[in-house]
């Protein structure tokens, strides 16, 4: 069919498209929408069937009582819950960027996590987790999927072999190990996980045991799709924040799952009855954002470094940089072997005091007091008191996260501008 090779191009002759060149048209047909070169706003909550048999086929299709024809994406179009046009544009975009095969989205990162553990894990599991997580998924676990019998268990060091192994011999006492969940760089704190090896260290242990291995998924919100492919190195799914970097302009909540095709199919059946499908609209949001994504996170991890390479020389007040360039030699050794960019989210260290930490916030003038990141604007927040509030003060000390940190999530702003504000606030706080 002519119509479906040019609007599911992947290679022009010999050679292979850029994913930078599939965000502009990939998976969308103009010949369905009156030729419009971008597709519409497909406003609508119910699809007509052309038959009662096609009806019964789509519902077949749906429902995954019949394996879905390739070319209808996630299954022919029947009701907005399970899918829609906007939908299946930015899901197929997300699978050509994360280089996999499937891709699906939620009404937000949440759910995205949600569906995840509600698909994977059952009463009498366990999920054994790197700490520290995005606070929302910590929460997910503790509060909800453990009193209902599904106990996590979590590692704090991700570079060495022995605390993954020793938390999957634990968990596995508490009941089968499902997940082994990770999310790489962590956030606030820029620590990194070795992806490559807990790949090796969950397979050997699965076999001494002759059991399967658990799924390895990893939350890539701050440095994919761009900067990071866990796919690359054997993990089975990706986990998105749409809403962070991707969506990119703080305005829309969302989230995705990618990997491959027999995985996510159960993904869509969960999403499907939970209810978790992202509105048309949104979608439609993300399908802009992703012509983008690439100029945007290469500008802003550029302007990033220049921000943190200020900080840690200033001569104003003594900072501890907590990003990608300033790490350690063995988490900087895995830096380089899994990123291709340090991202724009890190956080410095002042003083162990919350009121310097204060004073510095309340005194910037362009970065913006707001949570979240990854947006063109850039924001500042204290993650103890604000996004890491809820986690435990030991687990706090622990992992890092002090009264003197502050985070900042660089946007597209001159970088020159931010270094100045940076610099008045600095001055005026250690007034
Ligand atoms: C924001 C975030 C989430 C949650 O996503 P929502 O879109 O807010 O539901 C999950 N993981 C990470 C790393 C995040 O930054």
């Amino acid at each position: 069919m002519a119509a479906k090779s040019s609007f599911r191009r992947t290679h022009l002759g010999k050679r292979k498209l850029s994913p930078t060149t599939q965000m502009t048209a990939y998976g969308y047909n103009p010949l369905f929408s009156e030729g419009s070169v971008k597709p519409p706003v497909f406003l609508t909550s119910t699809f007509t069937f052309q038959s009662a048999e096609e009806g019964a086929e789509f519902f077949d299709e749906v429902a995954g009582r019949k394996p879905v024809d390739q070319d209808r994406g996630a299954g022919g179009l029947v009701y907005s819950r399970f899918n829609h046009p906007n939908c299946e544009i930015v899901e197929d975009r997300l699978a050509i960027l994360d280089g996999t095969e499937s891709a699906l989205i939620t009404s937000s990162g949440m759910a995205a996590i949600s569906s995840l553990f509600l698909t994977f894990a059952r009463p009498g599991d366990s999920i054994v987790h790197y700490s520290p997580l995005y606070g929302g998924t910590e929460t997910l676990l503790s509060n909800y999927f453990n009193s209902w019998g599904v106990t996590p268990m979590a590692f704090f060091d991700g570079l060495a072999d022995a605390p993954l192994t020793e938390s999957l011999t634990k968990a596995y006492a508490k009941g089968p190990v499902k997940i082994v969940y990770l999310e790489t760089p962590a956030n606030p704190t820029n620590s990194m996980i070795d992806l490559a090896m807990c790949r090796q260290v969950v397979d050997k242990w699965s076999q001494s045991r002759g059991i399967a291995s658990p799924l390895i998924v990893c939350d890539n919100t701050l440095l994919g799709p761009v900067f990071q492919k866990p796919h690359d190195f054997g993990i089975d799914l990706c986990i998105y924040s749409l809403t962070k970097y991707i969506g990119g302009h703080s305005d829309l909540i969302a989230g995705a799952i990618t990997g491959k095709k027999a995985l996510l199919h159960k993904l869509r059946l969960t999403r499907s009855s939970f209810g978790f499908q992202l509105d048309p609209h949104s979608s439609w949001m993300l399908t802009r954002s992703l012509e983008t994504v690439f100029l945007r996170m290469e500008r802003a991890a550029k302007s990033g470094v220049k921000v943190a390479e200020w900080l840690a020389g200033n001569k104003l007040l003594p900072c501890k940089l907590l990003h990608p360039h300033f790490l350690d030699d063995q988490t900087k050794n895995v830096y380089e072997r899994q990123c291709t960019g340090p991202g724009s989210t890190f956080s410095f260290v002042v003083e162990e005091n919350r009121q310097l930490a204060f004073k510095i916030l309340n005194e910037l003038q362009l970065f913006q007091l707001a949570v979240s990141l990854g947006g063109t604007e850039s924001l500042v927040c204290h993650p103890a008191s604000t996004t890491h509030s809820g986690v435990p003060v030991d687990i706090r000390e622990k992992v890092g996260i002090s009264e003197g940190m502050i985070r900042l999530s660089v946007g597209l702003e001159d970088p020159d501008d931010l270094i100045e504000d940076l610099r008045q606030a600095f001055a005026q706080a250690r007034k």
